[in-house]
């Protein structure tokens, strides 16, 4: 499952920017409609708590910094995480 993680966020991005692309076609925001918007919504929202509940549930663990690439769990000085991913080199 933890190589997938990056496919996870891509494909959350990837429905963001469909929607996004949906309603500029189809004439902006102001023409688009309520549902359509909705899901835009919904679909962002979904989006940005997953990255932060990512972030905060290793960070709560204590363990460090999950590599966004393969899951595998960095140590953090003051935030930043300690150079590349030393089991994938992200
Ligand atoms: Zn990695």
């Amino acid at each position: 499952m933890k190589h997938h993680r990056i496919l996870a966020f891509g494909l959350l991005f990837l429905v963001v920017a469909s929607l996004g692309a949906v309603v500029k076609r189809g004439g902006g925001v102001d023409a688009a409609g309520l549902p359509l918007l909705v899901a835009l919504d919904v679909a962002a929202g979904l989006c940005a708590a997953a990255i932060v509940v990512d972030v905060v549930w290793h960070a709560y663990q204590g363990r460090g910094q999950a590599c966004r690439y393969c899951g595998h769990l960095r140590r953090m000085s003051s935030f930043r995480l300690e150079g590349p991913c030393p089991n994938c080199g992200h």
